[in-house]
């Protein structure tokens, strides 16, 4: 029995994933065609209130068609020194968009409307970049899958209104930070100008995000997408596990988290750790002792069946997911129990 606690975005497709796939109409997409990806845009639209929605191959793909629409060359943009679009996008930012980042060295991947104020170049003062854009990500994934306090967001959105500066919200994870708060998911899409979606971490799709955005960014995030080479033609057999999973899928995110918080309890039982984060959703990472090496425990699990990888600085991190059954998690829990260094 394989246990993979790399990412959440190791699962396969259900067979019953995989039936609604094949009941599925498709057409050519290129020509908004057909009918699969038109149905699961609009109902992602409509579950965030939100005008319009595109979907993408990667979520990759579409914070950088966010920033792409928000910013000019040279512009710059605000976010967390450990925020996914910076860390994690080949340097897309730069590459796609000619910005460069301004970053908020907090912990988790928070910052508050203070920050922003504070990371702003005076509009008038034209030695510096022009400051376009702020973006946050919910749940932080380097950031340990916390959850934004709302009202922060909304300060933030306050910030950014007063200061002409845009708002996207990096939502790869949205779907934890709902299910964890009780959320709706209305209540980003009133805050946030943009909004990426990801259909291939927690709820087990193979491919698959969107972008939520009004009429006029839409427009100009088709001509984008195609930009990139992210125009699909019968693209609705992917869009159809888009369907399928938030029909099926969210909800039981529950338990993902459940056992994450199992994981935590044991690990701060283990002599050889130093540190756990506290676990909101469904990522933990933690720290081993100085005098141990995170390097010895990761080869032990690995020879036991258990891919797992570290963060550097003696860090790792696990996700759970749909395909970490609970099995897995009684066994895990067992060999991490036994583990000596
Ligand atoms: C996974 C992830 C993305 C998108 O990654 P893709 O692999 O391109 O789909 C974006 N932001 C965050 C926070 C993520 O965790």
């Amino acid at each position: 029995m394989e246990i993979n606690l790399i990412s959440d975005t190791v699962t396969k497709p259900s067979l019953e994933m995989l039936n609604y796939m094949n009941s599925c109409n498709v057409g050519d997409d290129v020509f908004k065609e057909d009918p699969t990806v038109n149905a699961l845009e609009n109902k992602v639209a409509k579950m965030f209130k939100m005008e319009k929605a595109l979907f993408f191959p990667s979520g990759t793909m579409t914070n950088q068609t966010a920033i792409k629409i928000h910013t000019n060359p040279g512009d710059q943009l605000i976010c967390s020194k450990t925020a996914h679009v910076y860390n994690y996008e080949g340097g897309g930012v730069s590459f796609n968009s000619g910005v460069s980042c301004k970053l908020i060295n907090k912990e988790r991947g928070f910052f508050d409307s203070n920050d922003v104020l504070n990371s702003i170049n005076p509009p008038d003062f034209y030695h510096s970049p022009k400051t376009s854009l702020v973006c946050v990500e919910n749940t932080t994934n380097k950031g340990g899958g916390a959850c934004w306090d709302i009202n922060e967001l909304k300060k933030i959105q306050l910030v950014c209104k007063e200061n002409k500066l845009k708002y996207h919200l990096d939502g790869a994870r949205i779907w934890n930070a709902s299910v964890k708060n009780g959320i709706d998911f209305s209540f980003f899409g009133e805050i946030f100008d943009t909004i990426s979606v990801c259909l291939s971490k927690g709820l087990g799709c193979p491919v698959g995000s969107l972008l939520l955005c009004n009429e006029k960014d839409y427009n100009e995030a088709v001509r984008i997408r195609k930009i990139l080479g992210g125009g699909m033609r019968q693209s609705g057999y992917l869009a159809a596990c888009g369907l399928y999973a938030l029909e099926n899928n969210i909800s039981r995110l529950e338990e993902d988290h459940k056992k994450a918080k199992e994981i935590e309890s044991v690990l701060k039982k283990l002599y050889f750790i130093k540190k756990v984060e506290k676990v909101e959703t469904n990522i933990i990472i933690f720290e081993i002792s100085d005098q141990y090496r995170s390097e010895k425990f990761i080869e032990i699990l690995q020879k036991k069946g258990v891919k797992l990888i570290g963060m550097g600085d003696n860090k790792l991190r696990l996700v759970t997911h749909l395909d970490y059954s609970s099995a897995h998690h009684e066994k895990f829990l067992q060999l991490i129990s036994d583990v000596s260094l």
